[in-house]
Parts: structure tokens; sequence; C-alpha cells
């Protein structure tokens, strides 16, 4: 903060919660902020909770109140929980979406699926470019995840910056590249960072996740060895273990051919 204005965060979803991500950083004095959106998730009802209910949106009321002051919204990657709300909600703000090519190419793939969907004119940015959101310098360092082309995000400011990690893991060897760019996420602590935005399921578990290569291996053996058919369950947005039961069921096929 200085006199000139603040720099500030608000979580309009996704903390404390799966789903529904949705995070806003203004930049200015309080009664006149820029905003820049990062991600525009839904979130799934459930049986328990919400039944009936199948999609929760989040309350971007306080966005359309602001929207000549928002200048844009960056999507990290193309999970629902991040980019499934636009649709339905963009038509509200019409301001410019950022999206690196496969994200982009998702959401094409679903407004054609939805009748009546908006087309929105997305600006496709490439894998660890940088570029300017109005007065946010915004850089993509890329994060190892279950789908291609996820993207933490570097927000510089001239009052400092941010890193807003989008869903990460640190994974050296994952099915689906890149991995995550630790180098460019050292120098980024070098240079200096006011605060670090993640909210990453099971973020604050202690302990390490096993690499998605030794789940493909033991998925590998595990239907090696099996004596009959096996049935696998996933999510399908989770394209790296989507990966992995496919090899697994090539693998067994090239060992024993099912006649
Ligand atoms: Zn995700």
């Amino acid at each position: 903060m200085n006199a000139s204005g603040e720099f500030v965060f608000a979580p309009l979803g996704g903390v404390g919660e799966i789903g529904m991500n949705l995070s806003i950083y203004g930049l200015g004095p309080e009664r006149s902020r820029t905003w820049i959106a990062v991600d525009f998730g839904v979130s799934f009802g459930g049986e328990e909770d919400l039944p009936g209910i199948d999609l929760v949106l989040p309350d971007i009321r306080f966005l359309v109140e602001e929207r000549r002051n928002l200048v844009g919204i960056v999507l990290t990657h193309a999970h629902e929980d991040h980019f499934g709300a636009l649709l339905d909600l963009w038509p509200q703000l019409r301001v410019p979406v950022y999206a690196t090519p496969f994200t982009a190419a998702l959401l094409e793939a679903k407004r054609r699926g939805e009748p009546g969907a908006p087309e929105i004119p997305v600006r496709v940015v490439e894998l660890g470019s940088r570029f300017a959101v109005g007065p946010f310098d915004v850089e993509l360092v890329s994060v190892a995840h279950s789908i291609p082309e996820s993207n933490g995000l570097i927000i510089r400011t001239p009052l400092g910056t941010v890193l807003h990690t989008g869903d990460w893991k640190i994974d050296p060897t994952p099915v689906i590249a890149p991995p995550t760019d630790e180098a460019k996420l050292r120098a980024v602590g070098d240079e200096g960072v006011l605060a670090l935005v993640g909210d990453s399921t099971n973020a604050i578990r202690e302990g390490r996740s096993p690499s998605e290569r030794d789940v493909a291996k033991t998925l590998v053996e595990l239907v090696r060895t099996a004596r009959g058919r096996v049935a696998v369950t996933t999510f399908a947005s989770n394209v790296a273990r989507m990966r992995s039961a496919a090899e697994s069921a090539s693998s067994r096929s090239r060992a024993r051919p099912v006649i």
C-alpha cells in the first residue's frame, strides 16, 4: 500500500471449498480500483447438502457493478471448477478473456455443445508468456496438474508481485507435459513476492503425493496381473489418469491379447 492506492485480493469463491474458483485482484485507491479476475469456475451440488442441484455458479454481483473497471479475466486451466461458469456469466461482463491454446480450445468445444452460448473473444496467450492486462503485468508459469497447460500467474504491479498458483503439483515426472517450471518460480522468489495465493486441493496436508508416473506404473502392474477385466473409475477431466488407464490397457493387450 502507498499514497496512490492499494493492491488487494478477494476470493469470490474457491477458498476453503472444492470448486467455484474465482479470485479478483484490485489496484488503485479504494473508490477507483482497476480489477482483474482469475478463473471463473463452477461448483457441483451434492445429494447431501444440495439435493437436485447439479451446478453452483459464483456470485458475481460485485463484478457486475464494477464491470467498467474490470480489465480482463485470466483462466489458469480448463477444469470446470476453474472455467465452467464463464459461458453462463460472461454476457453480464463482456470483458476480454485470456487463456492458453488448450484451455481456449476446450472452452470453444464447450460453447459448441451448448446452444445459445455466447461467442467469447478469447485472447490466446502462449505458455510461459508475459502480457499486460490493464495495469497488471501477468506472466504465466507452467505447473504440473492433471490436465494439459495448467498455469500459475505471476501478477506484477507497481506495488509489488503476487504469485497466484492455480492448481499445482511439484511432480518432476508428470505423464502430461509440462512439469512445474521450478526455475521460474525460483527466479520470481529471488525477485521478491508479496504473497503466494494458492488453494490447491490437499495443499495443506502434510507429506508428499506420489508422481503420476508412479501411479501409472502401479496401474500397469495391477491390470497386467488381473485375472479378469478391470474397470477404472476417475474424473473425466483427469486427463493424466485417463492416459495412464489407457496405457495400462494397451500394455496388457500387448502382453496377453484379449480374444
Ligand atoms: Zn484443476
